[in-house]
């Protein structure tokens, strides 16, 4: 059976129980929005064919910003209420089977869609549940009376269904009733419902706790990386120089290609060194005319860019810049927040450091700059 399979992301809700000001699907965990966890993990799936994500109206720059440039089938602006919102999704969905699936649950093991899918062989749905460990019972002011967990289970999200069976359940229901899930539609319906093992990594992000015990989890999967840049521009004729994001008026200039500002050069590959994606040279070509006298800024925040896309986190960047002339120390302060600002990170994680060869080699003849960098980040072990 290798039907296609739509995944059906419903992102459209308005809450704030996590006790932010932005809806839970779009607050970042492990520097990725909670919503574009569920993206990539559907995503890497090889039986999904197409994700539609369902958000609320007026929430479009907030999906952009949490999606960035990854692919999806379709956005889906959605309805009043969850179902509304599933009704909506269903419309666009071309798959003949369907993932339905709450945002705010970040992490989907793909064993769960695997066991999910097989199931559909067999049923027109399926849902994931697992077990109650804990005890049950009614509860106000004080403790009322258990409630028996034997044939109890919690059920989880994504929800497979069949796509015709599932727009015909919801086609049946009356529209004035809320439902607490689609399985619960399906059910109402007819349709036979087969459940499958869920995981405790789908339970749902719902209290600040919640995220809290999600980025630590994130955290442990994080893996540190270092690497270092070095690079060197030889003076030329001119009134300044660009160095490390700042104008310094000199005497001389520095040659290059673009702005020639050694020391974002140097920080820029040690940057692009730690996630291993080849240097400033195969990104910015000194033979292509666009980058011509370009502001080397441009390639910092590239390379920032490239680890924020693999969910990772700049630690820590070192910078040595060695010269005779001009002097750096009065720029230092400069230079650093211009570090900071343009990485986006607090001047405490921003280290510059100025040297010169004792008059040694070109740099000590006054012929040039260089400029040497080290960079830490941490990385989510599968992006590596
Ligand atoms: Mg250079």
């Amino acid at each position: 059976m290798h039907e296609p399979v739509t995944a059906l992301i419903v992102a459209a809700g308005s809450g704030s129980r996590s006790g932010q000001t932005l809806p839970k699907q779009f607050l970042s965990i492990g520097g990725k929005a909670v919503l574009a966890h569920a993206v990539d993990a559907l995503a890497a799936h090889p039986a999904i064919s197409e994700i539609i994500v369902v958000i609320g109206a007026g929430q479009e720059a907030l999906l952009r910003t949490a999606i960035g440039d990854r692919k999806l089938g379709s956005v889906v602006i959605g309805g009043a209420t969850r179902r509304d919102s599933v009704l909506n999704g269903l419309t666009a969905t071309t798959g003949r089977r369907v993932l339905i699936h709450d945002a705010a649950r970040p992490f989907l093991p793909a064993a769960v869609t695997d066991r999910l899918l097989a199931a559909l062989d067999h049923a027109p749905g399926a849902v994931p549940i697992l077990p109650v460990a804990d005890t049950l019972a009614h509860a106000g002011d004080s403790l009322g009376a258990t409630v028996p967990r034997d044939g109890v289970a919690r059920v989880q999200t994504p929800q497979a269904f069949r796509t015709e069976a599932i727009r015909q359940a919801h086609a049946a229901w009356d529209a004035a009733r809320e439902a607490t899930d689609d399985a619960q539609v399906a059910r109402a319906a007819g349709f036979t419902i087969s459940t499958v093992e869920g995981s405790p990594l789908l339970d749902k992000l719902t209290y600040p706790s919640d995220f809290v015990a999600a980025e630590r989890r994130l955290a442990a999967d994080l893996v540190s990386r270092t690497a270092l840049g070095f690079d060197v521009h030889s003076f030329a004729e001119g009134d300044g120089i660009w160095l490390g994001g700042i104008r310094i008026p000199h005497h001389r200039a520095l040659a290059g290609h673009s702005d020639a500002d050694v020391a974002l050069h140097a920080l820029t590959d040690a940057l692009l060194g730690t996630i291993g994606d080849g240097d400033i040279g195969t990104h910015f070509p000194p033979t292509d005319p666009q980058w011509r006298g370009a502001a080397s800024h441009r390639f910092l925040t590239y390379a920032a860019d490239k680890i924020a896309e693999r969910g990772g986190r700049i630690d820590h960047v070192d910078l040595t810049i060695v010269c005779e002339e001009p002097k750096v120390g009065p720029h230092r302060d400069a230079i650093r927040a211009r570090i900071a600002e343009l990485l986006g990170l607090q001047e405490a994680k921003i280290s510059i450091k100025a040297t010169t060869t004792e008059r040694l080699g070109f740099t000590g003849r006054r012929e040039g700059i260089a400029a040497q960098a080290a960079a830490t980040v941490r990385l989510p072990e599968g992006n590596i």
